[in-house]
């Protein structure tokens, strides 16, 4: 199943046609992007009967939104790859590094993001959605709390990040229009390993990053057992899981956003983002 938000209506993509869920299923399931996980089985079984024959709108890439516009808490994960934490000249942690994007940085697939300062950077990672309240889970239950995957940009301001010492991530990775995310949230059912999928990111067409989540260094369960440890998980909750190597901070020489140039961030298997940069007011 491929949900997206269409004009902030929530709806399955059939075969590039916008089935609205809440027109479709007779008033049984809500519009409202943020209501579908307590009914996710269900709307699970309803959505594998749909068919593109129905009539329904296309998709229309200009009008989508976060799949998850409004979740509680979105955790982010820092040096989740070992080719970043080695391009960082970092070492490789011995936790997983927890830091926050504040819920209303979060934007659909095809935003436009405004630039805070000369040293913008780029990030693509695989968000995980939480499906059903986690706490205290174990990592081998852990994929049944998740809902689905998509994809995310953790745009970060490394000017703001790097700005004191030690450095703090939530704020500049925060900035209007730094998360986002689409095109759609693609449940697990769709994937025969959803712990190994392609992710590439160019930026003005030219490949920057290129890796799979195979190469996490924590793994999607293992974040689940540590985050949930402490931590009640919500349905909805987001976590960004990392990003590989290829930033453009570390590059040499250094590589930051400019206005005009367009980011695209793709994973196999759920779709691409594309966010064209440009001046902030
Ligand atoms: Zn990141």
């Amino acid at each position: 199943m491929r949900l997206v938000n269409q004009a902030g209506r929530l709806g399955v993509d059939v075969a590039g046609r916008f089935i609205d869920l809440e027109l479709h299923s007779g008033k049984r399931f809500s519009s409202d992007p943020m209501s579908a996980f307590a009914d996710w089985d269900a709307i699970r079984a309803w959505a594998s009967k749909q068919s593109a024959g129905e009539v329904g709108p296309r998709v229309e890439p200009a009008k989508l939104g976060s799949p998850v516009p409004r979740p509680t808490q979105v955790f982010a994960i820092g040096l989740n790859y070992k080719d970043h934490a080695e391009e960082a000249n970092l070492p490789i942690p011995d936790a997983p590094m927890v830091f926050t994007k504040f819920p209303t940085c979060l934007v659909g697939p095809n935003a436009e993001v405004p630039l805070t300062s000369n040293r913008v950077d780029w990030e693509v990672e695989q968000v995980v959605v939480i499906g059903r309240q986690a706490l205290r889970v174990p990592a081998v239950k852990a994929w049944d709390f998740v809902a689905g995957v998509t994809v995310g940009q953790d745009i970060s301001d490394r000017r703001l990040q790097f700005s004191g010492k030690p450095p703090q991530f939530s704020l500049g990775k925060s900035a209007t229009a730094f998360g986002p995310m689409g095109p759609a949230l693609v449940s697990l059912d769709e994937f025969s390993a959803p712990d190994a999928l392609e992710l590439r990111c160019w930026v003005a067409g030219e490949l920057m990053q290129e890796s799979t989540t195979a190469n996490l260094i924590f793994s999607v369960p293992e974040l689940i057992e540590y985050i949930s440890k402490d931590c009640a998980l919500m349905p909805g909750d987001l976590i960004f899981t990392g990003t590989p190597g290829g930033v453009g901070s570390v590059r040499n020489p250094r590589r930051y956003l400019v206005p005009g140039e367009t980011i695209e961030s793709e994973i196999e298997g759920i779709g691409r983002l594309s966010n064209r940069c440009v001046a902030r007011d």
